[in-house]
């Protein structure tokens, strides 16, 4: 998407990914090879290749890249989010305690050890609360507790994600934290927006209609503008701009998340990036106006399409080994419907959350008001039919006593 944004405005793409600097250039796209997990060597690459191709503007797409771009446009000299500011982004407790310094709505927090004995954090919780990992992001070990039986297991749970060998082979010393917190009841909201030194320019606030209680938190639909009377958008923007503020984030994309009761609006978090992947979609022209801002223009989206828009990640249902999917012609003829995308592959094994980090895939539906955008999205999934089998599980023979 990002190819075809630069194709039509003229510019060259330098991409940087994670993947292993021994393989040669697998998928032909003349990518710097770095490792997310490994800051240094990847600003090094990074600025290595800009020796030889000079670079005039950087874009971090997804979170882990953030600290990293955000090194390599200091070191360049280009506009962009502080470092510092990125780095507090990324972690959860980081964030929670510039918000409350700031004097930002907050729920009570505390930072625990993974290896903590959760039976001995228990009674000293009040309930409901929530418990996540303080460095993954989309969800992932994100946990709610109703009481101290359930928070013994939730703790547990993600005591095994966070000691899965994939994470652990990142050296990620924030994984060995996470963050007890106040659950925040009330309605979400996404709000994507570009800060332009210091300044906040939202380009869409999402409304995520379905309810986010709970034990865990799968997105599934988001949709824009937003329905909600124009005092309470007010009043979200301006907690989103403060929230962005007190972090530090200062030029470049943001993503927020935040929960609206009648205490108020509770920013959960200000990523410093854009709307993940394929999901950017939802905005018309993100890309383009991402890129030009990259590059020192105006932090405006020209809008072409007026309507409503929505996106759905279709979740996982459960969990197994992922056989294809029936319906997707009819679910495609539904009015509204722009596009389906299954980005499982066949044969994958699906993991839902709280340990799962994907999605089947995505619907994009359009509408004139957001309600009938919305409609279109469930109508659409209704008629999705997904194959999974389920896991057969090999044991060793000592393991069948
Ligand atoms: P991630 O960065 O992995 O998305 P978040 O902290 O933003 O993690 O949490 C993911 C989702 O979990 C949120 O969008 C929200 O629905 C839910 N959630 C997280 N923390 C709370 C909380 N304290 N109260 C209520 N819901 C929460």
């Amino acid at each position: 998407m990002f190819g075809d944004a630069a194709a039509r405005l003229g510019v060259d793409l330098l991409f940087a990914t994670d993947r292993c600097h021994m393989l040669d250039d697998p998928w032909l796209d003349r990518a710097v090879p770095i490792r997310f997990h490994d800051e240094a060597s990847s600003v090094r690459a990074i600025l290595e290749a800009a020796r030889a191709k000079p670079i005039d503007g950087i874009l971090a797409v997804g979170d882990r890249p953030t600290v990293i771009a955000a090194l390599v446009a200091r070191s360049l000299g280009l506009p962009g989010h502080p470092p510092e500011a990125a780095a507090i982004a990324r972690h959860k407790q980081l964030t929670r305690e510039r918000l409350r310094s700031a004097g930002l709505p907050a729920p009570w927090f505390r930072s625990v050890s993974i290896d903590a004995d959760p039976r001995a954090i228990a009674s000293t919780l009040t309930f409901p609360a929530v418990v996540k990992p303080v460095a993954l992001s989309g969800s992932r070990g994100v946990i709610r507790a109703d009481d101290a039986r359930t928070f013994v297991a939730a703790f547990a749970r993600l005591q095994a994600l966070m000691r899965a060998p994939e994470l652990r082979a990142e050296r990620n010393e924030a994984y060995g934290t996470a963050l007890v917190e106040g659950f925040i009841p009330g309605r979400e909201f996404a709000l994507e927006g570009l800060m332009h030194h210091g300044a906040l320019h939202v380009v869409a606030l999402f409304d995520k209609p379905d309810p986010l209680d709970g034990p865990f938190f799968e997105e599934t639909i988001y949709v824009t503008p937003s329905s909600e009377p124009p005092a309470r958008q007010r009043a979200i923007v301006a907690a989103v701009a403060a929230a962005a503020g007190a972090i530090g984030l200062h030029h470049g994309p943001i993503h927020a998340e935040c929960r609206v009761n009648d205490e108020g609006v509770f920013v959960l978090e200000v990523a410093a990036r854009p709307i993940g992947g394929l999901c950017a979609r939802v905005v018309d022209g993100l890309e383009e106006a991402l890129l030009r801002h990259a590059l020192g223009g105006p932090p405006d989206v020209r809008t072409l399409d007026r309507r409503a828009s929505a996106v759905m990640m279709i979740p996982i249902p459960a969990p197994g080994i992922f056989r294809g999917v029936d319906g997707l012609d009819e679910a495609r003829r539904v009015g509204g419907i722009v596009d389906i995308q299954i980005t499982a592959k066949l044969d994958q094994r699906l993991v839902p959350l709280p340990e799962g980090a994907s999605y089947l895939g995505f619907i994009f539906a359009r509408g004139d008001r957001p309600a009938d955008a919305v409609a279109a999205l469930r109508a659409a999934h209704a008629r999705l039919r997904f194959a999974i089998d389920a896991e057969l599980r090999v044991l060793a023979a000592g393991q069948l006593q």
